[in-house]
């Protein structure tokens, strides 16, 4: 594929690229093209370009909230992704681009003294793949002190939309689903004057997380995978989706390799030489043994890219 019209832009082409590399599952075939966006302007230049040639691509962040194919993807991956953080503050506002991981943001919001972003610190990925999907631990979502969104559309044009414009759900949004890339946010915090107690309620949660920033380093993951269930007759008052995996039987499954991790049955992890194949037919099993026990079905958190082999019957709206 000729990419050269992207030349006049500063930017890190990886042709033929293995999306191992760009997933913290660490699993995936190849993409012809993955070009690595450092932040919202750079993004907004390669995506006029690429619609101006009619050549069609997929957006993903920091892909921690992803499982790829082994057949790989044939489209190019934009990846919008900055591990320095580019923030700026006016009074008790900070703006950030997209690009910024969402735990520097909350580093960042914790050391100049502003609250309201603690409970979310440790969560891997981008502020963009968080808003998009309303990340959130502990009670908290990245939408609770959101104020506003700039996001490219469809047709080019750069909107600032208010927080009371976009519909936010528990782990999802419209944004998710419509299209419209995140470029920037807004966040308004509170501000207090001693940094000690923020510093301290950050350090906590980055200590207990069951699932921290880290862990998919040593075993690829891609955080929780199924989405908690939402109380029901038959759910009771039961939510977490890791207590049905759990007393379904799921934590002793062993699929070719793909398993549950062992503090957490609602967190998928592989051995070494497993497929995102194996991954993918272990969620059914999964499925299929909560329905079987509870009546419930449970819904992937995480997103699917590619083509998988007996995908019929799945959450359509999760594939790309
Ligand atoms: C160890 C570990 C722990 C985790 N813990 C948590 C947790 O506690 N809570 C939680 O909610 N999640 C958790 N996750 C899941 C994941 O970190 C979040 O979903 C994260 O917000 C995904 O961000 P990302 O940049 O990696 O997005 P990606 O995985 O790259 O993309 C996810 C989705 O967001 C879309 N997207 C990305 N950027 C943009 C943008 N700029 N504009 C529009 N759409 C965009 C993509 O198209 C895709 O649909 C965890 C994952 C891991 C590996």
């Amino acid at each position: 594929m000729d990419l050269s019209f992207l030349n006049e832009i500063n930017i890190k082409i990886n042709i033929n690229a293995s999306l191992k590399q760009f997933t913290t599952f660490k699993l995936g075939g190849f993409c012809p093209a993955l070009i690595e966006c450092p932040d919202a302007a750079v993004l907004r230049r390669v995506v006029i370009l690429l619609r101006e040639r009619n050549i069609p691509f997929i957006l993903m962040g920091f892909g921690s909230n992803i499982l790829a194919s082994d057949y790989g993807i044939n489209k190019i991956m934009l990846r919008f992704n900055n591990e320095t953080p580019l923030v700026t503050r006016e009074g008790n506002t900070i703006n950030v681009d997209a690009a910024t991981h969402l735990d520097a943001l909350t580093q960042y919001a914790t050391e100049q003294g502003l609250e309201g972003l603690s409970q979310i610190c440790g969560i891997p990925g981008t502020v963009g793949g968080a808003i998009a999907g309303n990340a959130g631990a502990y009670g908290q979502q990245v939408s609770d002190h959101l104020t506003s969104v700039t996001v490219l559309k469809p047709d080019n044009s750069v909107v600032k939309l208010p927080r009371s414009a976009i519909r936010f759900d528990y782990r999802d949004s419209d944004l998710k689903h419509n299209g419209d890339i995140i470029l920037s946010a807004e966040f308004t915090l509170n501000h207090i004057n001693d940094t000690t107690s923020l510093k301290a309620a950050r350090e906590e949660v980055l200590r207990t997380r069951p699932c921290n920033i880290n862990l998919w380093r040593d075993i690829p993951c891609a955080g929780s995978f199924f989405r908690n269930v939402d109380p029901t007759s038959k759910a009771g008052q039961r939510q977490s989706a890791g207590w049905f995996l759990d007393n379904a039987g799921c934590k002793d499954l062993n699929l070719n390799g793909a398993h549950a991790y062992t503090k957490h049955a609602n967190i998928i992890t592989r051995d070494d030489g497993a497929t995102a194949q194996a991954v993918y037919d272990l969620t059914i099993k999964m499925i299929d043994m909560v329905k079987d026990k509870y009546g419930i079905v449970l819904i992937r958190e995480v997103r699917l890219l590619g083509k998988f082999n007996n995908a019929a019957g799945c959450n359509a709206e999760n594939y790309w």
